[in-house]
């Protein structure tokens, strides 16, 4: 083990210069760390790379006594724990993957104070040897790292973070901080209640990610797309690339071998040492490209990802943030970029459907698409948007995203949405029937092919009454149909069905905006990163 830090006057600027290597505090870092240092509680929202570590890591130094830091990443505990030690601090672990000699020899060094810093997963919390073992020496602060686990309705939720409210209870003395890069005001009150945390102060940084360039583009060939977004403008740079599914992970990564890039896959189907060895390799090598299921990221520490694309549509705004917050932790000029299309729409709305939890759960996770996916179909700044959800300062236009740098135009597509409404009408009450989007959209450009023929929907009076616009224009108008809750999906084959909201388009009450869908994309390619 590294030798103690000597930290004359325990001068916070001092520690972050001699120890850290740093000339200067970020933010409000300085305020954080005095808060702790101070003996009070502190709850840190901060972006992602805004500098959270250095606000309990360096008030672990200041104080007597260990810092106990729970965090949910067992797996990356061991690196965090190293970069320590390669400064001079000492530091240890406990979790589940240790042996027990060493498990002792960390429960000693404890005890008798001769670490600054001690890791724990949560659930470490709930046995009763960690309690007795805490209690046995002293606790300088607790720092409660990914604080967002304790939301209930977040998307990382970890039902053992609400134990942690007995932090407090038995150690009421000891102060506490929480971290979290997750920032509606909902999960920052829910954190506030669930680890009872009253009496602290609240310090919240810019959610603004200046150099990431945010990109949302139509999905036609999302792996085609992929390879010419990567090809022209990233070739050689290390980046993550999200699917919804372990099977597109695989053919995902596979497909980019084949086409002579580095990628590695990672799910959490992988083997553990596989996806350990894949983890290292993308930490630790130049220009590889993981392609991951959300499994993948949290706590990952890499400066230079250059990009994060996602082929499949995020859960919500604050899934797609975090996950996009991944790049660019450099500061430098990073892409984040999403391909997205109609089928995510059903995909997603049958996952809702099919939840498990009552009508309460789904109601929050259909709240939580429809945010995502009003994003996706803003005609506005992204940024702004995604921003204002946080609810943060709007800006109006930053002119570092797609609708920035190519404004997308709009147009009044009622007429096109009550085509398209009526087909889904008349197949119910003159045929009781029921299609997926394909046959409506056959219908409406008057088709005859077998399945449109087979069933005699050339007779209809909506037949062939579409062809202003292309195919793909209709699946545009669809997938907004659908984003907007005028129109609904049902069952295992996407079927199209109408919603309450529906009749006031046919019945001419309400008129629907669109954002026109590019007749001919250039694989999805906006304007080259400045
Ligand atoms: P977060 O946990 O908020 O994502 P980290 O604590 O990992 O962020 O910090 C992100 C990066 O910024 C790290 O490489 C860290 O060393 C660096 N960093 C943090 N504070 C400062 C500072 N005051 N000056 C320079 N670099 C800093
Ligand atoms: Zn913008």
């Amino acid at each position: 083990m590294a030798s103690p830090v000597e930290v004359r006057g325990k001068d916070p600027l001092e520690i972050l210069r001699r120890v850290f290597g740093y000339d200067e505090f970020r933010g409000s870092q300085r305020e954080i760390i005095d808060q702790v240092v101070g003996g009070g509680d502190a709850l840190v929202l901060m972006p992602t790379g805004g500098g959270k570590s250095l606000c309990y890591q360096i008030p672990a130094l200041v104080r007597d006594g260990v810092a106990v830091v729970i965090s949910p990443l067992i797996a990356l505990m061991q690196d965090q724990v190293d970069a320590l030690h390669a400064v001079g601090v000492r530091a240890g672990f406990l979790n589940s993957t240790l042996d027990l000699d060493i498990r002792r020899m960390v429960e000693a060094e404890f005890r008798a104070g001769e670490i600054d810093l001690l890791y724990l997963a949560p659930e470490a919390l709930g046995s009763p040897g960690t309690v007795r073992l805490l209690e046995s020496g002293k606790i300088a602060l607790f720092a409660i790292d990914e604080a967002h686990c304790v939301a209930q309705w977040g998307h990382d939720f970890r039902p053992d973070y609400l134990a942690l409210s007995m932090l407090h209870e038995r150690w009421p003395d000891v102060p506490r901080i929480a971290l979290t890069a997750t920032a509606t005001t909902a999960t920052h009150e829910e954190i506030a209640t669930r680890l009872d945390l009253k009496d602290a102060r609240h310090f919240v940084a810019s959610f603004d990610r200046p150099n990431i360039q945010y990109r949302i583009v139509s999905k036609r060939e999302p792996r085609r797309q992929l390879l010419d977004l990567l090809r022209t403008e990233h070739a050689g740079d290390a980046g993550i690339v999200y699917c919804l599914s372990r099977a597109s992970v695989e053919k995902t990564a596979e497909f980019l071998v084949q086409n002579g890039i580095a990628a590695l896959p990672y799910h959490a189907g992988l083997d553990a040492g596989v996806r350990a060895g894949n983890q290292k390799r993308f930490l630790r090598e130049d220009g590889l490209i993981m392609v991951a299921t959300i499994a993948f990221g949290m706590g990952i520490d890499k400066p230079d990802v250059r990009f994060v694309a996602h082929l499949d549509l995020p859960k919500s705004v604050e899934g797609y943030y975090q996950e996009t917050g991944r790049a660019g932790r450099d500061g430098l000029p990073s892409t984040a970029w999403l391909a997205y299309g109609l089928q995510d729409v059903v995909q997603q709305r049958k996952l809702i459907e099919g939840s498990e939890g009552d009508q309460a759960h789904r109601r929050n996770l259909a709240g939580h698409l429809d945010a995502m996916l009003a994003l996706c179909e803003t005609v506005e700044c992204r940024r702004g948007q995604l921003l204002a959800y946080f609810g943060q300062a709007q800006v109006e236009k930053c002119g570092n995203c797609d609708t920035c740098l190519e404004p997308p135009e709009s147009w009044d597509g009622t007429i096109a949405a009550q085509k398209l409404l009526s087909t889904v009408l008349r197949l119910k009450r003159e045929r009781n029937q029921k299609f997926g989007a394909g046959q409506s959209i056959d219908i409406l450009l008057g088709r005859q092919n077998e399945k449109v023929v087979q069933h005699g929907h050339d007779s209809l009076t909506v037949f062939g009454i579409g062809t202003e616009l292309s195919e793909a224009q209709w699946r545009g108008v669809v997938r907004q149909l659908l984003a907007q809750g005028l129109l609904a999906v049902e069952g295992d084959y996407g079927t199209l069905v109408l919603t309450d909201a529906s009749a006031e388009v046919l019945g001419r009450q309400r008129t629907v905006m669109m954002r026109r869908e590019p007749e001919r994309p250039a694989a999805g390619r906006t304007p080259k990163q400045k």
